[in-house]
């Protein structure tokens, strides 16, 4: 970990695809590091990096700190640009800042649900990605402290993505490669299409 973070607001460089931080495996923390001032600004300099971004979830591999850590917040003013059909059919809700340290999927469904999705280390990109309609995970919260939440819908797509951070794995390894675009042609084209009929027009 980085000794020299300083305090206060501090927004972290975001690897981008390519640089082989992201494609390692990330270790667990200890609860004494999970205790540490090191860890507690880690996190702030996390929380700032993803709502500058904005993005809703952002991995310690992303920021170049190999270490099981995510913070997520998917806030409502993030939804605007989705009609009440399109967040209801993601089961997409706010989901206030938390983070989560050394965690585990301990059950999912078999179900899946798929949407295109981004990432903040692939800038301009998107693709539809496959992933559990609902998981369980297993977690220590910042305070060192076992949390075990089930997550459904948007969050714990968002959870599945950031853990496969700490794993080495970007959305690109899951994706139906065919239905990658740029946000633009996204937004353009496929934003009001159910992903079957995406993946249809794109085979
Ligand atoms: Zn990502």
């Amino acid at each position: 970990m980085n000794g020299f973070l300083p305090l206060g607001k501090m927004r972290l460089k975001i690897l981008q695809a390519g640089d082989e931080m992201l494609r390692a495996k990330a270790r667990e923390l200890s609860p004494a590091e999970i205790l540490a001032e090191e860890t507690e600004r880690l996190i702030e300099h996390m929380k700032n990096t993803m709502r500058d971004a904005p993005g809703v979830g952002l991995a310690a591999p992303q920021v170049g700190v190999p270490v099981q850590l995510v913070v997520v917040e998917d806030r409502e003013e993030y939804h605007k640009k989705l009609t009440p059909a399109q967040l209801a059919e993601r089961e997409r809700r706010p989901v206030p800042f938390h983070v989560l340290i050394n965690p585990r999927i301990v059950a999912r469904d078999q179900s899946t649900a798929e949407f295109f999705e981004g990432c903040l280390s692939l800038v301009g990109y998107v693709a539809i990605v496959p992933r559990s309609a609902s998981i369980t995970v297993e977690f220590s919260n910042e305070r060192a402290e076992p949390v075990r939440l089930e997550a459904r819908g948007w969050y714990a797509r968002i959870l599945q993505h950031e853990m496969d951070h700490l794993s080495g794995v970007l959305y690109t390894d899951r994706m139906h490669s065919r239905t990658l675009s740029t946000i633009e042609n996204m937004e353009r084209f496929w934003k009001d299409f159910k992903a079957h009929e995406v993946r249809t027009r794109l085979a």
